[in-house]
């Protein structure tokens, strides 16, 4: 079941206005996202990007576009600084590991790809790794040097004066507008940029290719360029990334598609390879914990290592919206861990009732509350807001239901039944999963825990009787070994938690 009743509007950081979407291809959605620079393990804040991308996905295949997404994986060409200036964060990586860029790239790709799944972002159609695409570069970059680029000793540089509007989509966001610069000697135009960056006389990269401007290596917004149109063709429609691309990465992708599809101004969305484009804001941590330069940086596994279902990191992400700045703390991740809990109970007892019934008849209530969430989720991907009817439905459970048809079995299940289908429908959106998970997959269960789960449960098995034989010593030790190894015992929890680790 699809909903197309509501129009989707999405807004477009190029014309900075809220569009409603119009597929360049009748009943299909084309994305392109920038993905990883595969040179050290994803921090959260790069994954909120995914999920973003991931939520923007569902909500395109719910609202009935047939999608296909395309990810690409950055091998290659990534500089430590977004401009021209540093080193390839790769060969940089590689060296001080004196490892393969190679063992890098596929350890961190790797890495990558288990947050994805962790975080239960969906399969794009294609994963496009950048050094697959070396020669749709090569063929790219030629056809545009003769009348927007030119030679230097470092490189094949464009010429942003050659395209019309240069970083319309930085100017955009900020009065000043063309992002941070690099000086290199011989450059016509502070803002130009190297598309392809000449191996220096003497030395050898890991990672070179021939080109008709000598060995090197492509420039990194080069690839993203190439990789988008090379899959999904100019214009397609929807180019995703953080809002830290506005500034170099994306003004420079444009400056190229613009050259390569030989347009010219802005005033038409689609002259920039992609009829709209769009940013997630970022997650941003106080104490720093987020650089990847710093010892221990906030990885998702270590949400994990400290006993935190990944799924209430993606909780965190929905609860804001895309496009403000969301602050990470363990307590929100806690509260958020709390929020998917609460639905779980609930849902099981309706899925109970349900049994393996199909859903003959609708529900008023479901239906108002799927409505209101569509209203929400196409209103630029509102997540907080379809969160809640979300929820409403979810709490709800069977209790209504029951109260509404106590003497008619057939109608509870198919009722019950009903709502299953509408939460699924929600879910298949949100990703939040909250079917067939139980307490233990919830539970805050850190590594570094002394006991096991088979343990506690013997232990609180023991207590029980020890309880009901009226033996309060016994009880008491037993409650007392518990907390030393780091167990809370929570008795009459009304989610039913019981006990907690941590
Ligand atoms: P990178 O691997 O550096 O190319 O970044 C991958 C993605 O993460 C890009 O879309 C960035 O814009 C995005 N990103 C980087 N830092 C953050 C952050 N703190 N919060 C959200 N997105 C981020
Ligand atoms: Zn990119």
């Amino acid at each position: 079941m699809t909903d197309s009743a509501v129009p989707l509007k999405l807004f477009n950081s190029l014309t900075r206005q809220l569009e409603p979407f119009q597929p360049v291809h009748p009943g299909e959605a084309h994305v392109y996202t920038c993905g990883p620079t595969v040179y050290n393990y994803p921090h959260i804040g790069n994954m909120r990007a995914y999920v973003f991308a991931d939520v923007l996905g569902r909500t395109l295949s719910f609202k009935g576009y047939k999608l296909t997404h395309v990810i690409n994986i950055t091998d290659v060409g990534h500089l430590t600084d977004d401009a021209d200036a540093g080193e390839d964060k790769m060969e940089k990586m590689a060296a001080e590991k004196a490892q393969s860029i190679w063992d890098i790239a596929r350890h961190y790709t790797e890495a990558y790809w288990a947050d994805i799944k962790a975080l239960n972002i969906r399969q794009p159609a294609k994963w496009t790794v950048a050094t697959d695409y070396i020669d749709e570069m090569i063929q790219f970059a030629r056809d545009i040097a003769y009348k927007h680029c030119y030679e230097l000793d470092s490189g094949l540089y464009f010429d942003v004066s050659t395209v019309a509007d240069y970083g319309r989509l930085a100017r955009a966001q900020t009065e000043d507008g063309e992002g941070r610069i690099d000086e290199v000697e011989g450059k016509r135009n502070a803002a130009d940029f190297a598309i392809w960056r000449k191996t220096p006389p003497g030395e050898k990269r890991q990672m070179e290719w021939d080109s008709p401007w000598g060995r090197g290596a492509p420039g990194w917004h080069l690839e993203c360029s190439v990789m988008s149109g090379a899959v999904l063709g100019f214009p397609f429609d929807i180019h995703t990334g953080g809002i830290d691309h506005r500034e170099i990465h994306h003004p420079n992708e444009i400056a190229q598609n613009q050259a390569h599809c030989c347009t010219n101004g802005l005033d038409v969305a689609s002259n920039s390879g992609a009829n709209v484009w769009m940013h997630n804001n970022f997650l941003i941590e106080r104490s720093g914990k987020m650089s990847k330069s710093a010892g221990e940086f906030l990885r998702l596994q270590l949400l994990i290592d400290k006993g935190y279902h990944p799924l209430a990191y993606r909780m965190m992400c929905l609860q804001a919206h895309y496009r403000s700045e969301l602050e990470f703390s363990w307590e929100g991740l806690g509260a958020a861990l709390t929020r998917r809990k609460r639905m779980v109970r609930p849902v099981a007892e309706l899925a109970s009732y349900a049994g393996e019934a199909s859903p003959v008849v609708s529900e008023k209530f479901s239906d108002d509350l799927l409505a209101k969430f569509s209203d929400s989720i196409s209103q630029d991907l509102n997540t907080s807001e379809a969160i809640t009817h979300f929820e409403a439905l979810a709490l709800s459970g069977a209790k209504t239901v029951l109260l509404n048809n106590s003497d008619d079995p057939q109608a509870v299940e198919a009722i019950c039944a009903y709502r299953m289908q509408v939460l699924r429908q929600m879910d298949a959106v949100l990703g939040l999963e909250i079917f067939d998970v139980g307490l233990e997959d919830l539970r805050i269960r850190p590594k570094s825990a002394i006991i096991t789960e088979a343990e506690i449960e013997a232990k609180l098995a023991e207590r029980k009787e020890a309880r009901a034989a009226k033996d309060f010593a016994r009880s008491d030790a037993l409650r007392d070994e518990l907390i030393a190894a780091g167990v809370e015992v929570m008795d009459g929890d009304p989610l039913g938690w019981e006990w907690k680790l941590g």
